[in-house]
């Protein structure tokens, strides 16, 4: 069995962590106590990739560690319905708060932390049979989660250089968050899950409240209106994760198809239909409908138009009873009538998957994943406005106070500008012009033979 070792860092981290254990049990059929309550052995085949069976087989216990540097948010999850779940030693957390400052997460406070958890982790990863890889859930525009969060990243890669790691990471807006420093910590982090993570889905708090707003008609979205979408995005993208089937079924195939180039690793997911917490879709949609839907930008939990860039490679994953031929002709449709939004040069480059099972409350949905040149709008976007203040170096006392450099500000900076030009690169490359990469081999003479 190949598992996955799952940790949740800071508010937000252990806020959509959590919701993604109780979407994933009850898809599974373990109740709050861990117990199989379940109706088809299809929950269990694969269960064994997030969950340990305790020693006497009665329940099963998420492979998951609870990091913060404040108390508050895990005793919240401790005494939620589905707290008594997680083991009680992987709840590992300080008294000191972050103060949302990357600073604080990364080198100091969080730094005090940073063993700790990993003693949890090693005794996590070292029963594995076939251990996968890790997946973090954590917000980049905070403290903990960005900072202590990426700070594990980099302690995972020198530890299993080897293993894949996941991050779902959420990224900042201001329509949703009032504190100013987040281009700061979310600059600071991207800098880093460039260089550590293999695979990043980019859920964006932009595109959420968006969703929430314009498409579910909520006035004012809460955090659980926000999370209520990003627990069917999470549990879509690990669909082909935790249930039997061929395509992306680990963590090293999904990054096999969707990165053709190591840092170009962000993807956009995307869910249909969209729903309101604690309602349903109106009707069953077709599978025409379902996949009109998935590929349209306001279905898109990135606030980049997929239309102003071009699609590297997509994943697709249908759940529900549906006819396959009818799914694998519509997804044809959609790729010749758009032939100009999907890199000639990588061929056959989107993936489809169907899973009988579909999420609770709906017959039949489905989850996006695309590799797209467009993610560029959101790196720019936090770029502009960490420029804005960087110029002035506007609240650098409260990094520069924990013992930071203003040298790692201009890295960073460079770096997420890079990410962009180099997406902005791919996009306009055609299949038979000259890739400059091939022009710029270094003035070096090959050695004869
Ligand atoms: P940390 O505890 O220091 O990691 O800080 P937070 O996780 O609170 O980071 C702040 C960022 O996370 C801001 O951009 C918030 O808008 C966002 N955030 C905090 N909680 C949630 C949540 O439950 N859901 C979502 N979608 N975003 C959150």
């Amino acid at each position: 069995m190949r598992e996955i070792v799952h940790l949740q860092a800071g508010q937000c981290g252990n806020q959509i962590g959590s919701k993604f254990w109780e979407i994933i049990s009850d898809e599974h059929g373990i109740d709050p106590t861990g117990r199989y309550h379940g109706d088809s052995e299809l929950q269990l085949e694969r269960i064994q990739v997030y969950y340990n069976e305790a020693s006497d087989g009665s329940r099963f216990v998420p492979r998951a560690v609870l990091v913060d540097l404040e108390p508050g948010t895990m005793d919240a999850i401790r005494s939620s319905s589905y707290g008594q779940l997680f083991r009680p030693d992987n709840y590992v957390f300080g008294q000191s708060g972050a103060g949302n400052n990357w600073a604080k997460g990364h080198y100091t406070e969080g730094a005090e932390l940073v063993e700790a958890v990993m003693d949890v982790v090693r005794k996590e990863a070292e029963p594995c049979d076939c251990l996968q890889g890790f997946q973090l859930t954590h917000s980049l525009g905070g403290g903990t989660g960005s900072g202590l969060g990426t700070l594990l990243l980099s302690k995972l890669r020198e530890e299993y250089p080897d293993r894949i790691v996941n991050t779902f990471s959420v990224t900042p807006s201001p329509k949703v968050s009032d504190t100013v420093v987040e281009p700061y910590n979310a600059t600071l982090s991207v800098h880093q899950l460039v260089e550590n993570t293999d695979e990043t889905f980019c859920i964006d708090n932009e595109a959420l409240y968006d969703i929430c707003f314009r498409t579910l008609r909520l006035a004012s979205p809460t955090y659980g209106d926000l999370n209520h979408l990003v627990s069917l995005t999470m549990s879509g993208v690990t669909t082909c994760l935790r249930f039997p089937g061929q395509l992306n079924a680990d963590l090293r195939k999904l990054a096999v198809n969707m990165v053709p180039f190591p840092r170009l690793h962000f993807f956009m997911p995307g869910f249909a239909p969209l729903t309101a917490r604690n309602s349903q879709g109106y009707r069953a949609l077709t599978v025409a409908e379902l996949t009109q839907q998935m590929f349209s930008p306001v279905n898109m939990m990135a606030a980049c138009d997929p239309r102003r860039g071009r699609y590297l490679t997509v994943a697709a994953i249908f759940r529900g009873r549906m006819s396959m031929k009818e799914v694998d002709e519509q997804m044809l449709t959609v790729q010749d009538k758009n032939s100009s939004y999907f890199v000639e040069w990588i061929p056959n480059n989107v993936k489809v998957a169907v899973c009988d099972v579909p999420p609770r409350g709906l017959k039949m949905a489905a989850t996006f994943v695309g590799n797209t040149t467009a993610i560029q709008e959101i790196f720019k976007r936090i770029s502009e406005q960490f420029t804005l203040m960087f110029r002035r170096k506007a609240f650098l006392h409260w990094y520069t106070g924990e013992g930071m450099d203003e040298m790692e500000f201009t890295e960073a900076e460079s770096n997420m500008n890079d990410l962009v030009s180099e997406y902005q690169q791919y996009e306009e490359v055609g299949v038979d012009d000259e890739f400059d990469e091939q022009e710029e081999v270094p003035g070096e003479e090959y050695p004869e033979e």
